[in-house]
């Protein structure tokens, strides 16, 4: 299990696992309330001093802990409320109204449409315009994906977790929607997350399934639509476009031809041969509609690579480097750009660093702006004074183990 005894919160002048108030949120909730009215936050016993943590309730009257803004980074590398210093998230290109976090829980505002009117013209869309800006009034798809597994910090990896599988990831990603909207929907009945498949469990996972696919389609004078979140297994060619098959459902998604050519383009290193080979894993986010026969049609979708242990990775070359600094016993974090192209971050932060480390994976590909890029970022870290670790895919993985001083990193236990 990824919950270690060090995850401990003082909430209310109790003492606590995070993970037992997270798995018991509503026997604790007369506490949670104590909490919020007595001191208004609850504090994680990561660090010393220990830091503030926010207490939300959701409009369903759920409690839960989130990290307080800003204070991220403060936060022990293996602790649930760590994150990276902001400049490291393509997160920092949404204004407040395209993620709005407030006492209730997070609004998110998708470019998508989760509801057609069949009665009034679809609205004009808006997103396009604003695609480059420093201010994202929306999120797409694909900042969606990249928020939920940033926010479930799926990003990061540290030895002390020892093993991530679909079972842990699923966790973690329901616990991160509780209390979130989207498009004014809540997150937990806008998305089904695949749950993981176990025999005991597989009624309640086929429930799930049927009661977000009769949310689907039309009711009224509304049409909805739904978002599915899951491990693609295979992508295989149909007459008319191609079907995929994701790990643990039964229920195939289908993709026109014209559709399936532009994810193809839009996410080349998740479809890439490369990708195969290297013990990757892809996740799609999928906007579906569900036909009148009951099949489920993928009207959009995002679509992520990952390493073995489920971290995001731009390429074949950042799987093969990912796995590496997990077995190397290296603590690290994927910074991800959202729905940014043009953003530029360290491939990897190496979080069991004081200041942090960098790694720098170089791909084949000459091209000059790359060439450039190269040079700039060497020369930013330079300046940083931050150690830095570089691989040319040409040359052998460089030594990536490190003796950390134990006050730092390893098993505390
Ligand atoms: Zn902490």
């Amino acid at each position: 299990m990824e919950n270690k005894p060090q995850d401990r919160v003082r909430l209310g002048g109790q003492t606590l696992p995070l993970s037992r108030l997270r798995e018991h949120a509503v026997e604790y909730a007369t506490l949670f309330s104590q909490a919020k009215a007595g001191a208004g936050h609850a504090e994680c016993l990561c660090s010393t001093p220990a830091l503030r943590l926010v207490i939300r309730c959701s409009r369903a009257g759920r409690y839960h802990l989130a990290g307080w803004p800003g204070e991220g980074e403060r936060h022990e590398a293996a602790c649930p409320f760590h994150k990276l210093a902001p400049g490291l998230s393509g997160r920092e290109a949404y204004s407040a109204e395209a993620i709005r976090e407030g006492d209730n829980g997070v609004s998110i505002r998708l470019d998508a449409a989760l509801v057609r009117s069949l009665t009034e013209p679809p609205p004009a869309k808006t997103s396009g315009t604003q695609r480059e800006g420093r201010s994202r009034r929306t999120v797409g798809l694909l900042g969606l994906l990249h928020w939920l597994w940033e926010e479930s910090q799926l990003t990061a990896w540290h030895p002390r977790w020892r093993r991530r599988n679909w079972w842990i990831c699923h966790a973690r990603l329901r616990d991160h929607i509780e209390g979130c909207f989207i498009n004014e929907d809540p997150a937990r009945t806008a998305m089904h997350i695949v749950p993981p498949f176990r025999p005991d469990s597989a009624s309640q996972g086929t429930a799930a399934f049927e009661t977000f696919k009769a949310r689907l389609g039309r009711h009224g004078l509304r049409q909805h639509l739904g978002l599915i979140l899951g491990e693609i297994k295979a992508v295989t060619p149909t007459p008319y476009g191609v079907r995929y098959a994701l790990a643990h459902q039964r229920a195939p998604l289908f993709a026109s031809a014209a559709l399936d050519e532009r994810v193809r383009r839009s996410y080349r290193p998740a479809f890439a041969k490369a990708a195969a080979e290297h013990d990757a894993r892809r996740v799609g986010l999928f906007l579906v509609e569900i036909t009148p026969k009951g099949n489920l049609t993928i009207v959009d979708m995002a679509a992520m690579l990952l390493n073995r242990l489920y971290i995001p990775a731009d390429s074949s070359h950042e799987v093969v480097m990912g796995n590496a600094l997990a077995e190397s016993g290296r603590a690290y974090v994927k910074p991800v750009r959202y729905d940014g192209t043009d953003a530029v971050f360290p491939d990897f932060v190496l979080t069991d660093r004081v200041p942090h480390a960098y790694v720098e994976v170089y791909g084949i590909r000459g091209r000059e702006d790359y060439e450039k890029r190269k040079i700039i970022k060497q020369a930013h870290y330079q300046r940083q004074g931050a150690e830095l670790i570089e691989w040319e895919v040409t040359q052998p993985i460089p030594a990536l183990s490190v003796r950390v001083p134990s006050k730092m990193a390893g098993p505390r236990t």
